[in-house]
């Protein structure tokens, strides 16, 4: 099964993919915490995508690609994933047809999450983030047990530097400029399942589930 969540950013995709992990048991590739934590470790990666990402600009396709390319080929994919933050341009979607076709495995479906700008922003602002596992909280939506620690983990949260009020307006004009495109081709694809991204968060993982379900039962 390969799964694709899209969306703007802060419509959910990291919370929601979280959750389908751990329901069915395969590996969310989260392009985003892939990039975060090379940045945090210094390596070659992270050092050609963090001016990208401290401006709210999509790192360079070609990097990101390969990073995708090495993570898609590891045995814990072997039964398939769940994409959460790519394919995010027409050329990264091109090239992940192509991997895809070579590890012989189709899309599943692509659940794209819609939810308005202001409360993109909102849920932005008061995103709390664990660097640790990738897990992440929200101080009025979505709260720790306890505050400023991982319920998951126990890590200090942070407040992403990219999620401050004008980095969040970049990264939507972004979004709507190279990303959104490849809604309407998925469409064409018939790959696309359009979902509610407002609502409770159970709610949401609810109809998801449902609409996963029943492509696999085609
Ligand atoms: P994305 O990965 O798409 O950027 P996240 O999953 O990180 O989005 O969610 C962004 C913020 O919104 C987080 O603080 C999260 O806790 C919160 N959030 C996620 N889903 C909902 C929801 N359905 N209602 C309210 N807040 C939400
Ligand atoms: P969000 O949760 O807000 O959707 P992500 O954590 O997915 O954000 O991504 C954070 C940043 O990492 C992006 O603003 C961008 O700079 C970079 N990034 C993540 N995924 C991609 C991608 N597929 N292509 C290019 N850059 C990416
Ligand atoms: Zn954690």
């Amino acid at each position: 099964m390969v799964l694709i969540l899209m969306g703007p950013p802060g419509c959910g995709k990291g919370t929601q993919s979280k959750m389908l992990e751990e329901h069915y048991g395969l590996p969310q590739l989260a392009t985003g915490d892939m990039l975060r934590e090379a940045v945090k470790n210094g390596t070659e990666v992270g050092r050609r995508a963090k001016e990208y990402m401290d401006r709210g600009a999509l790192g360079p396709d070609d990097l990101i690609i390969e990073v995708m390319r090495e993570r898609m080929g590891r045995k814990d994919c072997a039964d398939g994933f769940i994409l959460d933050g790519f394919p995010r341009t027409p050329a990264q979607a091109e090239a992940l047809g192509g991997l895809l076709k070579e590890l012989g495995k189709n899309i599943t479906a692509v659940v794209n999450l819609d939810v308005a700008d202001e409360e993109v922003v909102r849920r932005l602002a008061g995103r709390r983030a664990c660097l640790s596992c990738g897990a992440t909280y929200h101080i009025a939506f979505s709260p720790p047990k306890a505050e400023g620690r991982c319920d998951k983990c126990g890590a200090k949260l942070v407040q992403r530097s990219d999620d401050n009020e004008g980095t969040i307006r970049e990264r939507l004009s972004v979004y709507r400029a190279q990303t959104a495109p490849l809604i309407s081709l998925y469409g064409k694809q018939g790959a696309l399942r359009n979902v509610e991204g407002t609502g409770s968060i159970k709610g949401i993982f609810e109809k998801i589930c449902s609409l996963i379900d029943k492509e696999m039962r085609q």
